[in-house]
This record gives C-alpha cells, sequence and structure tokens, in this order.
C-alpha cells in the first residue's frame, strides 16, 4: 500500500500544519501499530493504526474475503434494486470492501472481495495472468467431436469483439458432456465467457466459478457464505 510520513499523514488529518504536528509526535503522544513513535518520518499505510492521546484516529484492518455468490446477486457494493455480494457480508468493516473481479448477477461461484486496493488492481491485471476457472452449462448440447473442437480452437485462438474492439481468448476449453464445459481465463471482460459462447449461438444457462488461480472453492463454503482468507489461501491465489 502507498505510504506517507507519519508527520504528513497528521498535518493532513488535523488539517494543521505539519510544525505543529511535530509537537504531538516528539512529546510522545502520537502511538503507529501499537506502540508510541517518536519518529516523525515513520510510514503509515491505509492500514496503519495511528492513535493520539489514546484516541483512535484510524485503525482500518486489511480484509481479504471469498464469498460463495449465489446466482441473482449482484456485484457491486450498492445496488437500489438488488441484493449485492456486499449485503451477504456481515462484517463491521464491509463498507470498506470492494471486489476484486466481478461475476454477472446470474453466474455463481468465488468472488474476492477486500479493503486493499493495491492487491485487488494486481489480481485483476491481465499480466499477473491469474487463472479463474468456470463450469458452464449450455443451452444447446455440443454431440460431434469435430463441433468440439471448433469450440476449443476459437476459444483458444482468441476472437474479436468489436465493441470494444479488442481480442479476446480462454486459455482452455474442455467438454464434461454434451452442454457442460470447463473454461479457463486470465482476462475478465465484460460477459466475456457469454459472449464467447454467443459467437456460436450457445446461451449459456449456468456458469459458475469454482477455482481462482490454485484456490479451490472450498467445499464446506455454502452459497451465501463467506470466509476470510488464510496467508496460504492467499498466496496460492497467483
Ligand atoms: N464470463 C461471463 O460471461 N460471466 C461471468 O460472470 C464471468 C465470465
Amino acid at each position: 500500500p502507498s505510504a506517507t510520513r507519519l508527520d504528513r499523514w497528521l498535518a493532513g488529518f488535523y488539517q494543521k500544519p505539519q510544525a505543529e504536528v511535530r509537537l504531538l509526535i516528539a512529546a510522545g503522544r502520537v502511538a503507529l501499530d501499537g506502540q508510541v513513535c517518536l519518529e516523525r518520518q515513520a510510514r503509515v499505510t491505509q492500514f496503519s493504526k495511528v492513535v493520539v492521546d489514546g484516541e483512535v484516529l484510524q485503525a482500518l484492518q486489511p480484509l481479504y474475503l471469498l464469498l460463495n455468490k449465489p446466482a441473482g446477486v449482484v456485484s457491486a457494493t450498492k445496488d437500489p434494486q438488488h441484493q449485492t455480494v456486499i449485503d451477504l457480508v456481515d462484517h463491521p468493516q464491509a463498507s470498506t470492501l470492494h471486489i476484486a473481479g466481478r461475476l454477472d448477477k446470474h453466474s455463481s461461484g468465488m468472488v474476492l472481495l477486500t479493503n486493499d486496493g493495491q492487491w485487488s488492481r494486481s489480481l485483476t491485471l491481465p499480466e499477473s495472468k491469474v487463472t479463474k476457472h468456470y463450469r458452464v452449462r449450455l443451452g444447446n448440447s455440443v454431440q460431434s467431436a469435430q463441433h468440439r473442437l471448433e469450440y476449443q480452437q476459437a476459444f483458444i485462438k482468441g476472437m474479436h469483439f468489436d465493441f470494444e474492439d479488442m481480442q479476446v481468448q480462454a486459455e482452455s476449453l474442455e467438454f464434461l458432456s454434451e452442454d457442460e464445459v470447463e473454461v479457463v481465463l486470465t482476462q475478465g471482460r465484460y460477459h466475456q465467457i457469454k459472449r464467447m459462447f454467443g459467437v456460436f449461438r450457445n446461451p449459456v444457462i449456468e456458469l459458475h466459478r469454482f477455482r481462482i488461480g490454485d484456490l479451490a472453492l472450498p467445499s464446506n463454503l455454502h452459497t451465501g457464505q463467506w470466509k476470510s482468507l488464510s496467508e496460504q489461501e492467499l498466496a496460492a491465489i497467483k
């Protein structure tokens, strides 16, 4: 996270000159992350705890949550009509969260929520190549091996989306049955999978994200439930 010097941070908080807030620091009245801090150049990030004379000025805990999104819930922080993914998170700091990679309203499965903007940015950059794994149910069965191969080749070679004027592609596509497919993406354009199947005039009936990087949706995390990610789970994502 981007950092600010302690004296600048305090000056901004109080809207006072830095010379004035330095006196607070020198007097030992400022605590940073639980310890008295006499160092005016100490680094303050959005997740540092800052306390002056026992009063908490900032105490934002970094949150990394995984939600098993039900179909029908929107990937937005606020929505006047529909339930949002944030509405499902009963956490005192839920209002600080944003979504690291959306799912469409009718899609289900893994959604990552965080208040760490740097982390979510790095995850959603195409260069970071974090894989997202989807199980898809199609409206039209694809029976012949030849047709399945055509889907596979088109998805992997890539297609042009005129609206964005860009090339989109999948890392892989595997048929599990005649109407069930697994697709792996490292991108996440608007309705990407639906639109890619749309090129074949094949509607997506269900879409479920079951893995991100090496982190699989835990089988005990039921639809609508969320959990905090452990260090190991965070590391598995990329
Ligand atoms: N592609 C889609 O079309 N929808 C999603 O929710 C995710 C990928």
